[in-house]
This record gives structure tokens, sequence and C-alpha cells, in this order.
């Protein structure tokens, strides 16, 4: 089937190449980098094309400028693979007026723009919707590099290496769909829709609210006439946000996709997240009326002491309801999504998983129950930045003695990579000398040995990035300004602590 192109695409004479540094099908389910594509190319006076990892079409000579969408901490992988193809120096530096212009933004460069500000000439920090068009219309006018970047300098979230800038925070005028309906997207054929932002959890872990705060909800109407448009197109639905069961209309609008369903539109509804203590009868019906067979909760420690600690605030009898209300009403299968080595988890908090494990299994014959699990990356800009990364022997003999022991009750479990996720919290955490680090991993081909040679050869001194930084010091990221303050991080860290083992 041909994708279905939901702008108008203008050809102008600035040239501009927006990068997914990964492969097309996740470019295509990318909602923040398809929407800015989309401003892009309805933008006057430019020419906006799209690559990705597999599809690199485009000659350099020609380019005006190169825009980098980072969703995940490997894909600095494939922007160093695509600026190679593409014969372009890794850092900006070595880039005089001959090169594009390279640039970056997204959840990664958000969170932490320090380990990348040797390869881009800016970065854009926060939500786009808003300053990308400014971004466009400085680019346009062709001025010099350094010209540019300084009228750049003055649009709120534009990062120019090394001066302190505030993330910027959009309004939610409109609602976000992805613009390309397509069979080559990771979720086939499906039109995907922004219902709120962030989430007001806050979780003390979590980047998604912590970077994306306020909680901001877009407006009833708006959101109900781009369910109708992408209806026109396809019956595939998928309704988007952190928590988009926060959004004070949830209700609402899964009414009207209920009513739909009822007078006989056939639509086969996704929804990206739902609180666990938000899950009830009504929402798991349309879920299942809607095609879904399986769901995933997030509970994310076994313990309550733990799930305290870190502020996410549910108890075991919501749990134990959720998963029950998921049963009753249809799912054939439910994920539960948990993560290991949370600072302060001790024996007794992993031996909760067991006892949890056992109770869910027994009270829900026939609900396929699988438990996810993944081990505590710390992140910037959360109440949890500064903590320590647990050792990896200790996680893998953790993951090894759930999975004995969760197979022996006859639950079936998943884990992430501790040796992976030790790299992402490097990466994360990381300050400028990692560029050096993802360069020599990027030339020796990006496996886990790689990483291992670049520390030893290059002489690089992560121990903080693991180890954790002390609350008194001064953290990479501090270069740009973050919201809520680094008081008021720490703060909620120090009221946190009272759950803690120790507190
Ligand atoms: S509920 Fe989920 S999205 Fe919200 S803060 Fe917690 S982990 Fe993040």
């Amino acid at each position: 089937m041909a994708d279905i192109v939901l702008y108008k695409h203008n050809h102008g004479e600035y040239k501009l190449v927006m990068v997914y540094p990964n492969r097309e099908e996740f470019a295509l389910s990318s909602l923040g980098y398809m929407w800015l594509y989309k401003i892009a190319a309805e933008t006057e006076g430019i020419s906006a094309e799209r690559i990705s990892t597999d599809s690199i079409n485009v000659n350099s000579a020609q380019i005006d400028a190169l825009a980098f969408s980072l969703s995940f901490d490997f894909d600095y992988l494939g922007v160093l693979e695509i600026l190679d193809k593409l014969k372009i120096p890794f850092y900006s530096n070595e880039r005089g007026e001959d090169f594009p212009l390279v640039f970056a933004g997204g959840p990664v460069i958000t969170t932490n723009p320090v380990p990348y500000q040797k390869f881009f000439d800016f970065m854009m920090l926060g939500d786009g919707d808003e300053n990308f068009s400014k971004v466009l219309k400085v680019l346009s006018l062709k001025l010099p590099k350094k010209e540019t970047l300084q009228k750049l300098s003055e649009i709120e979230g534009v990062y120019i290496p090394n001066f302190s800038v505030k993330r910027a925070s959009a309004n939610l005028s409109e609602v976000i769909y992805t613009p390309i309906i397509s069979d080559k997207s990771y979720f086939k054929n499906t039109f995907i829709l922004e219902i709120a932002r962030g989430c007001m959890n806050r979780c003390a872990f979590c980047t998604a609210s912590y970077t994306n705060l306020p909680f901001r909800e877009n407006e009833y109407k708006k959101i109900i006439e781009t369910i109708d448009l992408g209806l026109k197109y396809t019956n595939k639905i998928a309704l988007l946000g952190a928590q988009v069961s926060a959004h004070p209309r949830f209700e609402e609008i899964m009414n009207y996709i209920k009513e739909k369903m009822d007078n006989g539109v056939k639509i086969e509804l996704g929804i990206s997240s739902l609180r666990t203590d938000a899950v009830n009868p009504k929402f798991i019906q349309i879920l299942v009326q809607g095609g879904q067979k399986h769901s995933t909760i997030a509970i994310e420690a076994a313990s309550e002491r733990l799930r305290k600690f870190i502020n996410k605030n549910l108890k075991e009898e919501q749990i134990l309801s959720a998963v029950q209300i998921a049963r009753e009403n249809g799912l054939k299968g439910l994920k539960i999504y948990s993560m290991l080595g949370i600072p302060t988890e001790t024996k007794e908090d992993i031996d909760e998983f067991l006892r949890l494990a056992k109770k869910i299994k027994d009270e829900n014959k026939g609900l396929n129950i699988e438990f996810s699990f993944s081990t505590f990356v710390p992140k910037p800009q959360t109440p949890l930045q500064w903590s320590k990364r647990e050792d990896t022997k200790t996680l893998e003999k953790k993951q090894k003695y759930l999975e004995k022991e969760l197979s022996k009750i006859g639950v079936q479990s998943k884990f992430s990579s501790p040796k992976w996720d030790y790299w992402q919290t490097v990466l994360s955490r990381g300050d400028e000398t990692i560029s050096e680090l993802m360069i020599y991993v990027y030339r020796a081909g990006g496996k886990l040995g790689a990483y291992k040679s670049a520390l030893k050869d290059l002489k690089l001194d992560i121990s903080k990035m693991v180890d954790g930084y002390d609350f008194d010091e001064t953290l990479p990221w501090d270069v740009i300004e973050y919201n809520p303050q680094k008081q008021l991080l720490l703060n909620e860290y120090k009221r946190l602590e009272k759950y803690s083992i120790l507190g």
C-alpha cells in the first residue's frame, strides 16, 4: 500500500535533511520527529528531506543543514554512521563554511546535551513544536555560520555549546500526529496522535515526567477532530502520551471512540501507557473491542517500600485489582514491567517479586503473565540523577535468581542486559569526554567489547558517571538551566530518602 501523506510539500532553496539515526520503520513511528519534518516540509523557502540509517539517498554537497533527532542513547552510532557516509567531519570545529550546519534535538539531547556538544553546531532542548519554525526562519536566511548561530542563540531552547540555556516548553496549541501513514512504519498503517505531554506523577527516575514539566493536555475538541482526521485514512488509531489516562477528559475520549465502534466503525485502538491505578473495566473493554489482546502495566518495583522511595505510590491492592480487571474483561496476556537495581534495593525487595508473582498467578488462572525487567539507569534532571548504578555482577546474580525462581512458579520473565544498561548509564550521565568514546566504539563496530577497549585505550575516567555524583559538585549538564531546578530535585531526593532502609 502506498504511503498516505497528510502534509503539503514545499520546495525552497534551503536544503534541510532531517535525519532519524536509526531504521526508517522507527522514524515513521516517531511522532516528534515526523511532526517536525511536517513543519519543515511545509515551510516556505525550505526543501526538506528525510533520511534514516537504512535510507541514505542524499549528496552532502547539496545539503545546507542536517537535523538529527535522538530518541535513544545508542542512536549516536547512527549519527556517526550517517556523518561518515556523507563524508562530513564528526567534530563541528572541523567543519568550515563548505560543510552543512549540523544540529540535533530529541529526548536524549534534552536530557543531557553535553556528551554531544563537540558534534553539533547547536542543539534544541525541550519541545520543538513552536521553536522549530523560528529556527527554520533563521536558517533560510542562508547567512554565514557564525551569524546564523548568533541569531539562533536568541531563540528559547537553542543551546549553542558552552552557553547556558533554558529548555523550551510548548503550549500544545495543536494536536500533533504522524503526518505519514505507512505500512513501512514499526506501527503499521497507524495514525498516532498525542493527547497529553509529560506526567504529573513525577516518579523519581523518570525523564518523561521531569523533562516535560509542566504536564499539559490537548483540548478535547481538537483531539476528537484529529481522531476523525485519522479515521478518514486508516482504522488504526494510537493515543500517545507518557500517561494518556491522566488527561482530565480521557474517559470522554474513550467513550467517543467506543460510540464509533458501537456504530459499526471498525477501529483498532492502541494506547501507549495506562497507569496501573487507572485500569478500569470500561477502558479494558474498549481496548479489547479495538482488537488489543495484550497490555502492559508498570509497577517499577515489587515492594511498597521501594515504590515509595521512587515516588511510585502504587499499592499492592491496586496492582492485583488491575490484573484482575484485565483478565475479567478479555485481555489474554499482561506484561508487568519493573526495574532491578534501584538504589536501596535489598534481598527482601527481590523476594517480594516472587511473592507477588505467585499471588498474581494463583488469582488469575488463564491470563498469560510475563514479568519484564530492565535495570535502573540513573538519568540527568531527575531526583535520582546523583545515584550510584548497581554493579553488573550483582545485577546479573539477581536476574539469574529471579529467572530460576519465577520459572519454578510457572511465570515467564524477560530481562534487559545489565552490560548494555551500564553503558547506557555512562552515555546518559556523561560529560564532553564521552564523544571520544563514541567515535572509538563506532569505528570498532559498536559491540560491547569495543566499549571496554575504548576505556583502556583512551584512558577515560567514567567513575562518576557510574558511581554517581556528590550533591555539592557541578554536574556536566548543569550548563543547561533545567526545571525544576537542581535544588528542588535535591529536596525531592531528601524527602524520598526517608523510605530508604537507612533513612
Ligand atoms: S507514571 Fe510513568 S510516565 Fe509518569 S512519572 Fe511515573 S514512570 Fe514516568
